[in-house]
């Protein structure tokens, strides 16, 4: 079975965290986060090391271990109930990151509706992470030159799956808004 999944797609700074948190909130809907999970990892274990190895440099972690990281998460989350395929809907944030990602992934995804928080300027990313800087947890967010970084692959890398996806499912909504108008136009747009 495929797991029934909405896609949060946008830059840096974008709100994907925020809105993913919020509709995680929701009763039968289940946030997932690559980031927050790669994050939760040891720091001093191997796969730990791993991910600070290419994320303190703004830098995708290799799609491989990616993808065998993440399975292997859905799979505990199964296995201890937080996870319900038959019933509940991921809100993926953070990956499919690539199209090598998606490709990977479309065995097990059933990718329903895609969000693209858009925000086509850049200076109010970058104020955003810069912000969020200050609360401290996360190195990838205090130099700016990472955070040009990882602006430029998700132009690069991130950007092109919009083009995979088909028109009917993919919804382009302003991120410049507050929180919770860019969560009305997601949830005006589930059936
Ligand atoms: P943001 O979108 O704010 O840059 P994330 O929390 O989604 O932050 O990701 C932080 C870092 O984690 C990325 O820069 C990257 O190094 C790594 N990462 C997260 N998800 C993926 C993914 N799907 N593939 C490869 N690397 C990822």
């Amino acid at each position: 079975m495929k797991f029934r999944s909405l896609l949060l797609l946008g830059a840096p700074g974008s709100g994907k965290g925020t809105q993913g948190q919020v509709l995680g909130q929701i009763p039968g809907f289940v946030h997932l986060s690559s980031g927050e999970f790669f994050r939760s990892l040891d720091p001093g274990s191997d796969v730990g090391k791993l991910f600070r190895q290419y994320s303190d440099r703004g830098q995708l972690v290799p799609d491989d271990f990616t993808i065998r990281v993440w399975q292997d998460h859905v799979q505990t989350l199964i296995a201890s109930g937080r996870y319900r395929p038959s019933t509940d809907f991921l809100v993926l944030d953070g990956i499919p990151r690539n199209v090598n990602q998606l490709t990977q992934l479309s065995a097990s995804l059933d990718i329903l509706h895609v969000f693209h928080l858009s925000c086509p300027n850049r200076e109010i990313l970058i104020q955003r992470l810069a912000g969020r800087a200050h609360q401290g947890n996360r190195a990838d967010d205090a130099d700016p030159k990472v955070i040009l970084q990882r602006i430029a692959i998700y132009e690069a890398e991130t950007k092109p799956l919009l083009g995979a996806i088909p028109r009917e499912r993919l919804h382009d909504i302003d991120a410049d808004q507050m929180p919770y108008q860019v969560l009305r136009q997601i949830l005006q747009a589930l059936p």
